[in-house]
């Protein structure tokens, strides 16, 4: 049976893994999501050795290598138990989107749906993370989310955005969602959209 892929992007700060996470729940007879920074954290707390390397590019706010993040993402989406599948965190780099292109063409049991983007001003997204490392319980806070590491991760995130923009806007999969809304109105809008696409 193929797979209905729905890639989700956003700022750090923007809500991206939130959002996916409430609809995932709510429809999870259908839909499942994985976060790529969240695998990659699960990787790192594991303490192999894959996971002290990926952490020495977390915790600078730098991309892990394409290896490691497509054999990520390859694998949650193979092993994914539903047909529906919601990624956040992924393309981030223009050699990142036109590896899955690649991949795409060779898997005709994954379907690309769409590229969900969840938009918020860098204002709002800095005031979100640094909201979040404010609360974070001691020992909990991660690594990235201060004030020094935060620019470097908008910088990562902004400098490849209008690229992997046209290039999904080409092909008809670009939808952009405004993250900047309350949190119950972004996840029923972006809910919608999934719902309408299956
Ligand atoms: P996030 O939880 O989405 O903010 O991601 C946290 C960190 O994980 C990023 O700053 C990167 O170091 C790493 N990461 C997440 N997704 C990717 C990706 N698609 N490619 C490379 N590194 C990633």
């Amino acid at each position: 049976m193929s797979k209905k892929l729905f890639l989700i992007i956003g700022a750090p700060g923007s809500g991206k893994t939130t959002d996916a996470s409430l609809i995932a729940q709510k429809h999870s007879d259908k839909i499942v999501h994985y976060s790529t920074g969240d695998m990659l954290r699960a990787e790192v707390s594991s303490g192999s050795e894959l996971g002290q390397t990926i952490e020495s590019y977390i915790s600078r706010g730098a991309l892990v290598p394409l290896d490691i993040i497509v054999d990520t993402i390859v694998s949650a989406i193979d092993n994914a138990p539903v047909d529906v599948v919601l990624i956040d965190g992924y393309p981030r780099s223009v050699e990142q989107m036109e590896a899955l292109d690649e991949l795409l063409k060779e898997k005709d049991d994954i379907e690309l749906v769409s590229v969900i983007e969840v938009r918020v001003s860098e204002q709002v997204a800095k005031e979100r993370i640094l909201g979040r490392a404010a609360e974070a319980k001691e020992g909990e806070a991660r690594s990235d989310d201060s004030v020094e590491v935060f620019y470097d991760r908008m910088k990562v995130y902004t400098d490849p955005l209008a690229d992997i923009q046209k290039f999904y806007t080409d092909k008809n999969l670009l939808h952009v969602i405004d993250g900047e809304r309350t949190l119950e109105v972004i996840v029923e809008d972006m809910d919608n959209f999934i719902q309408s696409n299956i």
